[in-house]
C-alpha cells in the first residue's frame, strides 16, 4: 500500500492513517510510547510501517507540542523539552520523505480541506484532549501579504481562498497557552493561567483532584452527576465559551471547529448550551451568529499530517 501515512502523536495516544488519492484507507491507534522523544518516534515509525505494510513513501507527523522546521522543542503534557529533529531521525529510520507539523494546525488543515469547514476562508480549529491545540486558516489580506504568503494563498486557492497561518516561529494557533487569568494555575509550558489548565483534560483532572482528593478521568468528570463534577464541568464549559469569544474577537472566523477526545462532552447537552451562551455573552455583537461546530473527520490531525505534503 504505497502512498502517504499521516501520524498524530498526542500526549496519550498515537494515531496513524494511510491515505491515497485523498481517501483514508486504514487507521490504527496505539498508546503514545513512554520515555523520551526518540522512543515516541520509534513507536510512530513502527506504526507507519504497520499501516503501510512497509511501503510508506511519505510520512507526515504532527505532534502535541512546539514544532519548527521538523524539530520538536516541547511536549508540555508529556513533560518533555529539549530539541529533537523528528524529520531527520524518522527519515533515517524509515527511508521515507518526512514532514512534521503541530497537531492543532494539522487538525485545522484537515477539517478545512476535507471536513466541517470545506469552502470557508477563515476558520479556527480547536482540539481539546489532554491539552488544547489550535490552528488558524486565514484568507489574509493579499494586498499586504508577503510573497511567501501570497504563494501559499494561491496554492490554497482551490480550497476557498484561505491558507494555514504558520507564524514567525511556526507557533500560530497555540491557543492552549492563551492566558485567561493573571497569576492563574501553573502550566507545564512555564506560564500561568493558560486556557488548557481550565478546559483541557489534564487541567480538569488536576482541578478535580485538588478539590476532592479523588483521581478521575476528565471524561468521567464531564459526564458524572456528582455535585463537584457537575460544577467543574459547567465552569469549564463557561470558561471555554469565554476563550472562544476572545479568539473570535481577534481572528473573526466564519466558524470554529471543535475536535479532540473531550470535544464530544463539550458538544453535548447541557454543556454545549453553556459554551454557546458564554460565547455569545462575551463576543463582539457582529460575531454572535458565528458557528461553533463539531469536527467531521474521524482522525483529523492524522489526516492533516498527511496533507502536509499538499502545500
Ligand atoms: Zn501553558
Amino acid at each position: 500500500m504505497a502512498g502517504v501515512v499521516g501520524i498524530d502523536v498526542g500526549a496519550t495516544k498515537t494515531v496513524a492513517i494511510a491515505m491515497h488519492a485523498g481517501k483514508v484507507l486504514a487507521a490504527k491507534k496505539i498508546p503514545t510510547s513512554g520515555g523520551g522523544f526518540a522512543k515516541i518516534i520509534d513507536a510512530a515509525a513502527w506504526l507507519a510501517k504497520e499501516i503501510s505494510r512497509g511501503h510508506a513513501e511519505k510520512i507526515g507527523v504532527c505532534m502535541a507540542g512546539q514544532v519548527e522546521d521538523g524539530t520538536v522543542f516541547l511536549m508540555p503534557n508529556r513533560d518533555l523539552q529539549g530539541k529533537f529533529d523528528v524529520k531527520k531521525y524518522l527519515e533515517k529510520k524509515t527511508g521515507a520523505d518526512v514532514r512534521v507539523g503541530n497537531d492543532g494546525q494539522c487538525f485545522a488543515l484537515a477539517e478545512w480541506r476535507m471536513g466541517a469547514a470545506i469552502g470557508c476562508r477563515d476558520v479556527l480549529g480547536i482540539t481539546i484532549g489532554t491539552g488544547i491545540g489550535g490552528g488558524i486558516i486565514s484568507a489574509m489580506d493579499a494586498k499586504n501579504a508577503g510573497a511567501a504568503i501570497r504563494q501559499r494563498k494561491m496554492a490554497a486557492g482551490a480550497f476557498g481562498g484561505g491558507a494555514l497561518l504558520h507564524g514567525a516561529h511556526s507557533q500560530a494557533g497555540e491557543i492552549g497557552h492563551m492566558k485567561l487569568f493573571g497569576r492563574g494555575i501553573a502550566c507545564p509550558c512555564g506560564g500561568h493561567g493558560c486556557f488548557e489548565r481550565y478546559c483541557g483534560g489534564a487541567g480538569i483532572e488536576a482541578q478535580h483532584f485538588a478539590a476532592t482528593g479523588i483521581a478521575r478521568s476528565a471524561k468521567e468528570i464531564m459526564e458524572a452527576k456528582g455535585t463537584a463534577c457537575e460544577c467543574l464541568a459547567k465552569n469549564s464549559a463557561s470558561v471555554l465559551g469565554i476563550g472562544l469569544a476572545s479568539l473570535a474577537n481577534i481572528i473573526d472566523p466564519e466558524m470554529i471547529v471543535l475536535g479532540g477526545s473531550l470535544s464530544e462532552a463539550y458538544c453535548r447537552t447541557p454543556l454545549f448550551g453553556i459554551v454557546k451562551k458564554s460565547y455569545q455573552r462575551e463576543c463582539l455583537p457582529r460575531l454572535k451568529s458565528m458557528k461553533i461546530v463539531k469536527a467531521k473527520l474521524e482522525h483529523p490531525s492524522a489526516v492533516g499530517a498527511a496533507l502536509l505534503f499538499e502545500g
